[in-house]
C-alpha cells in the first residue's frame, strides 16, 4: 500500500488514482496525513478491506511528504563503507546519529533555495515508525516500522563541519533540506526491505548508485539501537544514511548550484524531483558571512 499526502489529506494511492481516506473511511481517519501513525494498525486494518474503488488523478506537484510533522527525526552519518572511505573518515561501531529538524521537511517536488556554495546531496533509504518501540530487538524491529520511503538528507558542509567540536544538525536543517516522498510504502510491497537501489542523479548525470544490502547498521539494527536509548514514537522518521558519490568526496568537490536538479529514486517506491535556486531570502547566516566577507575584502582592496 502506498500512503501519501496530496494536498495536506492522508491518501492511498492506488493503480488507478488517489483515495482521500476520510472520505472514503467516513471520518473514521481523519484528513491528517501524520495522525495516521497513531492508529497504524487499526488503519491498517481498515485499509485490507476498504471499498478503494472512487479514485481521483491527482498531480505529482501537489504531493507533500508523507510525514509532515514527526515527533522526532534521527539521521544516520556514515554507514556505508565506501561513503566513510570517501569523507576520509572510520566506519563507526556504533550508529553515528545526528537530527535533521523536522521544520526542514518537504515534499518530493519544488524548489530549494541554496543556503551557500557547498550544498551536497545524499540520497537516503528512510524507514518510518509505526508503533511505539521501546527496547526492540533486532528481531522484531520490522514489526515497529509502517513503511519506507525515499529522502534527501541535503547538507551545507559549510556550516555541517565548522567549529572545533562539529554537529551535523545545523546544516542539514536549513527550509527544505529534508525532503521525503514521494510516498510510503508498507514493508509488506517489498520483496526484501533490506536490499533496494539506491540512486541519485544531478541532472543526468548518476552520481549516486547503491544497495540497502550494503548498510553498514540496516533498519533493523537502527530501529533496535535507537530503541535502547529513546522512546521511538509512531511517525518518527529515521534517515539510514547516504552511500558513495556525494560532491564533498570528490576532487574537485562539486557541490549544488542554481537552477540543478536533483532526482532521488529508491527502488520499489519511487522518485522525487527537486530543482536548487538561489536565496530569494538573503537573511540566511551563510549568505550574510559571504556578504561581510566581501565588503572586508572590498575595503582591503580599496
Ligand atoms: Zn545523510
Amino acid at each position: 500500500m502506498r500512503i501519501a499526502n496530496v494536498t495536506n489529506r492522508l491518501t492511498i494511492v492506488t493503480e488507478e488514482g488517489a483515495v482521500d481516506v476520510a472520505a472514503a473511511s467516513g471520518g473514521r481517519f481523519g484528513p491528517d496525513p501524520q495522525s495516521v501513525y497513531d492508529e497504524w494498525e487499526p488503519f491498517v486494518g481498515w485499509a485490507r478491506t476498504a471499498d478503494l474503488s472512487s479514485s481521483a488523478p491527482f498531480d505529482f506537484d501537489a504531493l507533500g511528504s508523507p510525514v509532515p510533522r514527526p515527533r522526532q527525526v534521527f539521521a544516520i552519518g556514515l554507514n556505508y563503507v565506501n561513503h566513510a572511505k570517501e569523507s576520509g573518515l572510520p566506519v563507526p561501531s556504533v550508529p553515528m546519529v545526528f537530527t535533521k529538524f523536522p521544520s526542514a521537511i518537504t515534499g518530493p517536488s519544488g524548489t530549494i533555495e541554496l543556503s551557500g556554495n557547498s550544498v551536497d546531496w545524499e540520497v537516503e533509504l528512510v524507514a518510518v515508525i509505526g508503533a511505539e518501540a521501546r527496547n526492540v530487538s533486532e528481531a522484531d524491529a520490522w514489526e515497529h516500522v509502517a513503511g519506507l520511503t525515499a529522502g534527501q538528507d541535503i547538507s551545507d558542509r559549510q556550516v555541517q563541519l565548522e567549529g572545533t567540536s562539529p554537529q551535523f544538525s545545523m546544516g542539514k536543517s536549513f527550509e527544505k533540506y529534508a525532503p521525503i516522498g514521494p510516498w510510503l510504502v508498507t514493508t509488506d510491497e517489498f520483496e526484501n526491505p533490506d536490499d533496494l537501489r539506491v540512486s541519485c542523479l544531478k541532472g543526468e548525470e548518476s552520481v549516486q548508485d547503491s544497495r540497502t544490502s550494503d548498510l553498514v547498521f540496516s533498519v533493523p539494527q537502527l530501529v533496535s539501537y535507537l530503541s535502547k536509548i529513546v522512546t521511538l514514537y509512531p511517525g518518527d522518521v529515521i534517515f539510514t544514511g547516504t552511500p558513495e558519490g556525494v560532491g564533498l568526496g570528490r576532487s574537485p568537490q562539486i557541490y549544488l548550484s542554481e537552477g540543478d536538479v536533483l532526482t532521488t529514486t529508491i527502488e520499489g517506491i519511487g522518485s522525487m524531483v527537486h530543482k536548487f535556486v538561489s536565496p530569494v531570502n538573503e537573511e540566511t547566516p551563510k549568505k550574510i558571512r559571504d556578504e561581510a566577507e566581501e565588503a572586508t575584502s572590498g575595503a582591503a582592496a580599496r
